[in-house]
């Protein structure tokens, strides 16, 4: 065995979860290395859309223009019975989101990994070490002792915190003992992803097909690719579904031939859970090892990206010196929104998965009826704000997303871009910054008036003057701490890092 390695962090798994919040500990400088069992990417067919917030985030680790030239957007997500009635719409996918990016960004999960592999490599405090596979771990309350199987044999290595980003068959999560909730939605499903000549033949938008025959999906997905799933009805073997003549005949309605050509096939199941504990001890879980969706919402890896965010400050903040207790916070502010999208998913996927004829028709005669009273399109998905944890409770918008407002003009800077990382105090008036030393968790104070903000100007007083507000903490994930004086305000923010 060759000797301990000592590093603040070990992340388990470098998918799009473990890569992001390695991406996002480099910028506060905690050292932090990256394990993962394969030596190259995932090449099966996964994510085709991340949403505006997830943008943000990967903005924030300097990935987000480089995945945005590989990205398509698209105006609608329709629900479809199968005479082509619309059952469920949700429009305007294509417009400018809270996090100031498209609503809905379509791409090919490989090309984001790539990217965030890309960033990786010029990390200078995180690295990535592949086909180092864990296989156990001793935690004694002040560090994690890891074991590793590498190449060149077995390796321990000591952490503080280690984080188990191993996905959905998380072997950090099975040897910390922890279970699920089953939310009891699962359903075979074959998924295609196929290289496009011809955009033209090809729908121009997302759409789910509920035809109790053969529920479908087809989507667009990152430039030159998009993606068709099939429901496997009960009764069906999953086996028989990779034959090629079987996929053409499944794509033969579509009348894509010479538009598209086969590019991945894989048949995969998805789950509907979440682990009971996110965190024991030293040991944190985030992604698909903490929490699994059907796809339907497109919110897996989202929900991963967004405990990354969540995470990555409180390690920092502990790393730092604040109290241990910071990372009790992780799941209770996360899971909530973790569970919504979750059932938000679960209730789309319920409305596509009805294979019964009549159970089908009675659907579609509830949903028709439904949209004939309130035809506008249907909401974003209701996910509920930050109810407890590191936040002003009381205060008006604590734990509700801060938007990313964007300049003016053709080419519009985004806040976040001059604001940079960490926490922020937005102020209408200019504050005395000694009130500001010693934080464990530093904040950035810009004013409204400011030079700097100029090109935010009109959005930002328009959201101070919404709320009635005069000053705003917003916490490096981006969602708020507190409103109301400033003074008040950082004194609250000091005492609870303290
Ligand atoms: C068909 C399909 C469609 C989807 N569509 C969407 C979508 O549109 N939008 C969306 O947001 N999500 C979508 N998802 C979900 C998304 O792909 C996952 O949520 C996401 O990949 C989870 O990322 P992760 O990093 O948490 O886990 P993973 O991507 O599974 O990464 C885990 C990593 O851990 C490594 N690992 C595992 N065990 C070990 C070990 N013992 N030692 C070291 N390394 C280990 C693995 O090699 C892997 O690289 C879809 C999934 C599927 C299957």
């Amino acid at each position: 065995m060759s000797a301990t390695l000592s590093h603040d962090v070990l992340i388990v798994g470098g998918g799009p979860t473990g890569a992001t919040l390695g991406l996002l500990l480099e910028q506060f400088g905690i050292d932090t290395l990256i394990i993962d069992k394969e030596a190259a990417i995932y090449p099966l067919p996964r994510a085709a859309h991340i949403d505006h917030e997830v943008m943000r985030i990967f903005q924030q680790i300097g990935a987000a223009n480089a995945l945005a030239a590989t990205c398509r957007t698209t105006s609608r997500y329709d629900f479809l019975n199968a005479k082509g009635e619309v059952l469920m719409r949700f429009e305007g996918t294509d417009q400018i989101g809270a996090g100031g990016w498209p609503v809905a960004n379509m791409i090919h999960q490989p090309a984001l990994e790539s990217v965030l592999a890309e960033r990786l490599a010029r990390a200078r405090h995180v690295s990535m070490k592949r086909r180092w596979k864990f296989k156990s771990l001793e935690a004694d309350g002040e560090a994690v002792l890891t074991r590793v199987d590498t190449p060149e044999g077995e390796a321990a290595i000591k952490a503080r915190y280690v984080v188990g980003a191993d996905g959905a068959r998380s072997t950090v999560r099975e040897t910390c003992g922890i279970a699920f909730n089953d939310m009891h939605f699962d359903e075979h499903w074959l998924v295609i992803d196929a290289i496009v000549h011809d955009y033209s033949r090809l729908p121009p938008v997302n759409l789910q097909i509920c035809d109790p025959e053969r529920p479908t999906t087809c989507v667009l997905m990152g430039e030159g690719r998009h993606r068709w799933e099939f429901m496997i009805k009960p009764g069906e073997s999953p086996d028989d579904f990779l034959n090629d003549e079987l996929i053409a005949t499944l794509l033969k309605p579509w009348n894509v031939e010479g538009a598209v050509t086969l590019e991945r096939k894989a048949v995969y199941r998805f789950n509907a859970r979440i682990a009971k504990e996110w965190r024991k001890g030293c040991v944190l879980l985030a992604g698909d090892a903490a929490h699994q969706t059907p796809p339907f919402a497109g919110q897996g890896l989202c929900a991963g990206s967004r405990d990354a965010a969540n995470l990555a400050w409180k390690l920092a903040a502990v790393r730092k010196g604040a109290p241990d207790t910071l990372l009790d916070t992780y799941q209770p502010e996360r899971e909530e929104n973790a569970r919504a999208l979750i059932e938000f998913a679960i209730m789309m996927g319920q409305t596509v998965c009805t294979t019964d004829k009549e159970a089908a028709a009675k659907r579609d005669a509830q949903m028709l009826a439904l949209r004939k009273a309130q035809p506008d399109s249907n909401a974003a998905p209701p996910v509920p704000p930050i109810a407890a944890g590191i936040i002003l409770k009381g205060s008006v918008k604590a734990g509700s997303y801060f938007p990313q407002v964007l300049g003016e003009g053709a080419d519009a800077a985004r806040l976040d871009d001059v604001l940079g990382p960490g926490a922020w105090l937005l102020t209408r008036e200019k504050v005395d910054l000694r009130s500001c030393e010693g934080l464990r968790v530093p904040l950035r104070p810009a004013t409204l008036g400011s030079a700097e903000l100029s090109p935010f100007a009109a959005p930002l007083h328009a959201w101070f003057d919404n709320h009635g507000v005069s000053a705003v903490i917003v916490r490096p994930d981006r969602y708020i701490f507190g409103t109301g004086g400033p003074v008040a305000l950082i004194k609250a923010w000091g005492e609870m890092i303290a």
